[in-house]
């Protein structure tokens, strides 16, 4: 039996102490297959060896390994399936966290003794298009609408005049591009200016 490790390509794992080597195609036995010598080491195999030959290659000895390969397939494929779903699970939960902990204030801005316009900010994190819904409300009252930044450089819809009202319950109603807007996260605040003797 040929047994030296030099004749074993160098990318072959370190064989464990006990293995025996193919004197066909100088491989360990388990590799005769991965050989082009596959006929030629079974048949040298079972002169050579018959327990080891039916070891590897009885009807029995087959139908264990083809078993195992798919069992191991399929435990690979439900290990698989379960770290996607986990992943995409604890991704939703996330999302839903990130959701419950948004908040979309409605502030109503007075410009001066006549005048307010209505600030709408957060929308973005329910998924809601803000030049979408700067058109909705622009249509819906009839007055000018549009998204800007605010002082901290965060997008917000702001809109002419006192609607903050209107705009909650549109949220309520779920209005065009405003549906699925919890409205428990929804708060109205209210910015004044100084009083200056009304
Ligand atoms: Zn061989």
């Amino acid at each position: 039996m040929a047994s030296t490790t030099e004749d074993a390509p160098a990318t072959l794992p370190t064989p464990p102490v006990q293995v025996l080597y193919c004197e066909v195609c100088s491989f360990p036995l388990e590799y005769c297959e991965f050989g082009s010598s596959l006929t030629k080491c079974k048949e040298w195999l079972q002169e050579e060896d018959i327990d080891l030959f039916n070891r590897y290659y009885s009807e029995e000895a087959l139908q264990t390994k083809l078993g195992t390969l798919s069992l191991e397939a399929q435990t690979k494929l439900e290990k698989d399936t379960a770290k996607k779903e986990a992943k995409a699970a604890a991704k939703a939960d996330a999302a839903l966290k990130k959701k419950m902990a948004s908040q979309v204030t409605i502030k109503r801005i007075e410009r001066n003794k006549r005048k307010h316009v209505t600030s709408v900010h957060g929308l973005e994190a329910f998924g809601v298009d803000l030049k979408k819904a700067a058109k909705q409300f622009a249509q819906k009252f009839a007055t000018g609408a549009s998204v800007t930044k605010n002082n901290q450089g965060q997008d917000e819809i702001v809109v002419q005049g006192d609607v903050s009202g209107e705009i909650l319950e549109m949220i309520e109603e779920g209005a065009g591009v405003l549906k699925g807007i919890p409205v428990d996260n929804v708060v109205e605040v209210e910015d004044k200016k100084k009083k200056g003797g009304d």
